[in-house]
């Protein structure tokens, strides 16, 4: 990541982050870094409530939260973010009394709206990095062009009932979602069953992978798609690689 501006911790913070700040690849260093972060999470569902709270409690300094619906009774079995009493609630607004309360030191910003082709790029400006918790292949898609066009890294996680996939796409450095994912031209399947832990374990791996990517800690998910079937507990990679014929990177690569 480029060199953030220098964010001096107050001690409340040295505090707040301790446990975190003794970590030798993190320490001082690595908690500032976090503090002058930007990261825009798309989807507020069962994957962006996971990845929100770990985003304010780790203290990156600045959080984009968006999703476009309102908190609804058959959400709650994974979004554990919102409660039985935020029913109807705009989840952005639900989201943000949470994270608030977590963690007063972020800056939360709530952006109530539909991710089309036409406002990614200008919603996700300023970002250092997006966390896809979407729902959907098309709207993934948006934001993957999007970040490949503003040279922002783009985290995935997709999930459908026991399983789950997730990778981190590091313009420059890897391809992109459309190099995986040719010829899906955002069309989806049916909405499938989630599993609140699912969403939790490919949202944890998300979280980890931006604070990694954030601190510059160890290793990314990086060219590697990790597929996980929890039904039977296992893990495998595939190794994924640029797509020569990518439209999205063939179209924007000269522009980075
Ligand atoms: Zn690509």
């Amino acid at each position: 990541m480029k060199e953030p501006p220098v964010k001096m911790l107050t001690d409340s913070e040295k505090e707040r982050y301790a446990r975190q700040i003794m970590i030798p690849r993190i320490g001082e260093e690595g908690q500032r870094r976090l503090k002058a972060a930007t990261v825009f999470i798309a989807g507020l569902g069962g994957l962006g409530s996971i990845s929100a709270q770990y985003m304010a409690a780790a203290g990156v300094g600045d959080l984009v939260i968006t999703d476009r619906d309102r908190v609804s009774l058959s959400n709650l079995n994974r979004q554990i973010l919102h409660r039985t009493a935020d029913l109807d609630w705009s989840k952005t607004e639900s989201a943000r009394k949470k994270l608030v309360a977590l963690n007063p030191e972020c800056r939360i910003r709530p952006v109530a709206t539909t991710i089309t082709a036409d406002n990614a790029a200008t919603l996700i400006a300023g970002a250092d990095l997006v966390l896809d918790a979407t729902d959907n292949m098309a709207t993934r898609l948006h934001l993957n062009r999007a970040a490949v066009s503003r040279g922002i890294p783009f985290i995935y996680g997709g999930i459908d009932g026991f399983d789950g996939m997730v990778s981190s796409f590091i313009p420059g450095e890897t391809g992109c979602l459309a190099c995986v994912f040719t010829g899906r031209s955002g069309k989806d399947r049916p909405v499938p069953g989630v599993l609140g832990p699912t969403a939790g374990l490919i949202a944890s791996i998300q979280s980890l992978e931006a604070i990694k990517y954030i601190t510059g800690a160890g290793e990314m998910l990086k060219g590697r798609l990790l597929c996980i079937q929890g039904l039977d507990m296992s893990f495998r990679e595939i190794h994924v690689e640029p797509n020569p014929d990518c439209p999205v990177c063939k179209e924007l690569h000269h522009e980075q």
